[in-house]
């Protein structure tokens, strides 16, 4: 059946979010109905009502989101009514040449579903029957969203959904950057620039992999503060140093590992710079797709240093979710503690002022 469901709407680049009454279709072929149950607000989100992320409006947002199975179309077989699921805003075909040389985030299928369903089409009209585009095949943040199967994952029950949410963006992405892309060696040094829900989580994955000194940095000393408390040993505030890069490199001599979580080429630059011999630098923010980058070209061989991106913390979905989920239950990644702040989807205009304000470790909407 089709469903009414509230849900935060871009509209036009550059104007405030809208939460409007949208209408869901059912399910269709190898698709699935959620019942959303909560909803991350990631800097992603803001960024696609900015064109930074040039999802065409209108969209509607949210990508980091834990509901519960209400509906299953024809054909489906790996998910029931009642399951538990969160949702990949990486469409994961299986069949590819990448899916199958375990690379899902890299779906060679995948573009066909940046800001709609798979096969190009959209289950989301708005009050004028106006169809009604997806962010990252999900537009999460909505009270009930239908996805296909290759963007959903499904989950064990007995995680608060609310905290499994944050497993299908910030989590996975912070986390994994370090484990999957970095692959970082206990003993490691590392440096994270950009505090948000994201680096906040490559902290908590250096932490976990057994780094020996992580740096924080940021501009703000609340997210520094936070830092600490998700296993950080040093912090930077760029506001008091004349180069962070250079008062990374006098803390630690230079790091093995730096991430870049905030979405601009000068912070990638700087990632790059307090690298020690043999380092990596892995940039993970998102930047405008005019943006570009400046390094040393000589260090790359010289120093033997890597520069790569990571996305979606180069998770294969469906074993990384519940292995984060599994480690979060055996105590060994905060997830509690990631959340700041709940509200209801009408407060979600206040919730991305929040995090421009930069108030939240993630703030998350949830739904009744
Ligand atoms: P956020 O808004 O929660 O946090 C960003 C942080 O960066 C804030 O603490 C802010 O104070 C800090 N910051 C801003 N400018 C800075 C600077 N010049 N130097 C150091 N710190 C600075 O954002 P988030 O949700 O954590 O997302 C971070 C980035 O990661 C965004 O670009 C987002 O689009 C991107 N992202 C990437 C992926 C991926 O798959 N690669 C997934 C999710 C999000
Ligand atoms: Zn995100």
């Amino acid at each position: 059946m089709t469903r009414d469901a509230k849900a935060v709407v871009c509209r036009e680049w550059g104007q405030p979010i809208t939460v409007e009454t949208i209408k869901v279709a059912p399910p269709k072929r190898n698709e699935i109905t959620i019942k959303v149950a909560a909803c991350g607000v990631c800097h992603s989100d803001l960024s696609a009502t900015t064109g930074k992320i040039q999802y065409p409006p209108p969209l509607v947002l949210g990508h980091e989101a834990a509901g519960v199975v209400i509906e299953v179309g024809e054909g489906v077989t790996d998910f029931k009514e009642g399951d538990h699921v969160v949702s990949s805003f990486i469409s994961m075909c299986g069949k590819c040449r990448q899916c199958v040389r375990g690379r899902p985030v890299l779906c060679e299928n995948a573009r066909k579903a940046m800001f709609t369903l798979p096969d190009g089409t959209v289950r989301t009209t708005d009050a004028d029957g106006n169809d009604l585009n997806v962010f990252g095949a999900c537009g999460v943040m909505a009270e009930y969203a239908t996805l296909h199967v290759d963007n959903a994952v499904k989950i064990e029950e007995g995680v608060p959904l609310q905290n499994a949410a944050l497993v299908g963006c910030a989590v996975m992405t912070g986390v994994g950057a370090v484990f999957n892309t970095a692959k970082l060696e206990p003993g490691s040094r590392a440096a994270v620039f950009g505090i948000g829900g994201v680096g906040l989580n490559a902290i908590q994955g250096c932490a976990t992999a057994g780094a020996e000194m992580i740096v924080a940095v940021d501009t703000n000393d609340k997210k520094l503060e936070m830092a600490k408390e998700f296993g950080a040993t040093h912090t930077v505030n760029i506001n008091e140093v004349d180069d962070a890069a250079k008062a990374v490199k006098k803390l630690t001599g230079g790091v093995d590992y730096a991430f870049e979580c905030v979405g601009a080429g000068a912070v990638a630059a700087q990632a790059y710079k307090c690298l020690g011999r043999g380092g990596t630098a892995v940039v993970v923010g998102v930047a405008d797709p005019r943006d570009k980058t400046e390094i040393g070209t000589l260090s790359l061989p010289a120093d033997e240093r890597t520069l790569k991106g990571s996305w979606l913390g180069s998770a294969r979905p469906q074993h990384d979710f519940p292995r984060i989920l599994a480690l979060y239950k055996a105590g060994k990644l905060k997830l509690d503690e990631l959340i700041t702040q709940t509200y209801s989807i009408d407060q979600a205009p206040q919730a991305f002022d929040d995090m421009v304000a930069g108030k939240n470790a993630r703030g998350v909407i949830v739904f009744d």
